[in-house]
């Protein structure tokens, strides 16, 4: 896929943007690599005017170069790197939703955003539905005169859910209705939800762009510049929710290996999904590349770069046949998260807090970069 380039009308591979885009160094050292700007405060002019930056608050040479990397791969206008994902998307609901509104979400949402409406944006009386939005219908059928925001999340956590964005984008173009997609899970290397259609793309950036686990971030893209999205630029200066300089370093040095870490996790991870699914002691596998997937033929349709790397399976028995499996996995490690090289697994129910969807017996697994035939042995062996 060919994305363009921010300085020129060259139209270069996201491969390639990953590596460049951002950072064109100026200082007399020449460094090829960024350094870390932890200036918190910056010279003005002679004249007193400001310079490029003043307050790291208000921007950072690197959080400048990390958001014109992701907006660039995304293929958006403008990108807006907040401390975690979880402020990405509050920024976004404070500034899209009003006290009163409405919003749709998916019914196996993330369950922080889900927390986020149940237990603050009640005090503006925010009202929210959640909806099976694998038929497009449940979605148009919920639509209220309130309703300002479609929240999409494909495939969604953790039961990976398909969601068909053209068909949404249509939906929420007909009723003049605000339209995000979280694409955490896709990542763009999989699926454009802006060249769908989506006016908002949000990532929690501490999974597939940190790619290691080492940082928490979170980041919006805008399709095009509009009063929402300088008013977004206003927010993140002004509430400052902005991740570090060095995280932001962190981040962008990650993004530049993105491209070539998430085929090979994708490609483990149909290996281990056709594994799981002929393996007595497994009751079900949930994975959008598996031609028994309930949405496939969407996936297949919409993520032209492969089915991801995160698969929920349910272990035959219940939650203490499931922990077990996962206490005696050695290369897998049961934890929080996902997205990093190194391959997780984690029993959701007991990490759902107060409103669990997910079966007892599913565990979700974020699977990394290690070899194949290492991790299937590590399964076969803690399943026996
Ligand atoms: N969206 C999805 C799909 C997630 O999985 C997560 C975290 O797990 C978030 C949003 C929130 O991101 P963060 O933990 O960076 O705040």
């Amino acid at each position: 896929m060919n994305l363009s380039n921010e300085n020129s009308a060259e139209k270069l591979h996201i491969q390639t943007i990953a590596v460049h885009t951002g950072y064109n160094s100026n200082s007399l050292d020449g460094d090829i690599m960024q350094p870390i700007h932890l200036a918190t405060t910056f010279k003005r002019k002679v004249d007193g005017t400001m310079n490029d930056y003043s307050y790291t608050r208000s921007n950072n040479p690197n959080r400048e170069a990390v958001e014109k990397k992701i907006a660039a791969i995304e293929g958006g206008s403008e990108a807006f790197a907040f401390s975690s994902g979880m402020a990405a998307i509050n920024a976004l609901f404070e500034n899209i939703l009003e006290p009163g509104a409405h919003i749709i979400i998916p019914d196996d949402c993330y369950h922080g955003t889900r927390n986020l409406l149940d237990k603050f944006f009640i005090r503006w009386k925010v009202d929210f539905s959640e909806v099976d939005m694998t038929d497009t219908k449940n979605v148009a059928d919920a639509i209220k005169s309130t309703t300002r925001l479609i929240w999409m999340e494909t495939p969604s956590n953790p039961q990976l859910k398909i969601v068909d964005i053209e068909a949404m984008t249509s939906i929420a173009r007909q009723n003049k209705i605000t339209i995000a997609c979280d694409n955490t899970f896709a990542t763009p290397l999989l699926q454009h939800p802006l060249l769908m259609g989506v006016d908002f793309v949000m990532h929690s950036s501490t999974k597939f762009f940190s790619g290691h686990s080492d940082v928490l971030g979170g980041v919006i893209i805008v399709k095009e510049n509009t009063a929402i999205s300088e008013r977004l630029r206003e927010y993140q200066q002004i509430a400052g929710a902005v991740p570090s300089p060095f995280d932001c370093w962190l981040l962008n040095r990650s993004l530049a290996t993105f491209p070539i870490r998430i085929p090979l996790q994708c490609n483990n991870a149909m290996a281990l999904a056709k594994h799981f699914i002929s393996h007595p002691k497994i009751e079900k596998v949930f994975y959008p590349g598996l031609p028994g997937h309930i949405n496939h033929k969407i996936a297949v349709k919409q993520m032209q770069g492969g089915f991801g790397s995160i698969l929920s399976i349910l272990v035959k028995g219940g939650k203490q046949e499931a922990i077990n499996f996962a206490g005696k996995l050695r290369i897998f490690k049961h934890a929080t998260s996902l997205g990093g090289v190194e391959s997780l697994v984690e029993h959701r129910r007991s990490a759902e807090g107060a409103h669990p969807l997910s079966p007892d017996n599913l565990l979700r697994i974020s699977v990394g970069i290690e070899y194949i035939d290492d991790l299937v042995n590590d399964i076969n062996q803690a399943l026996e």
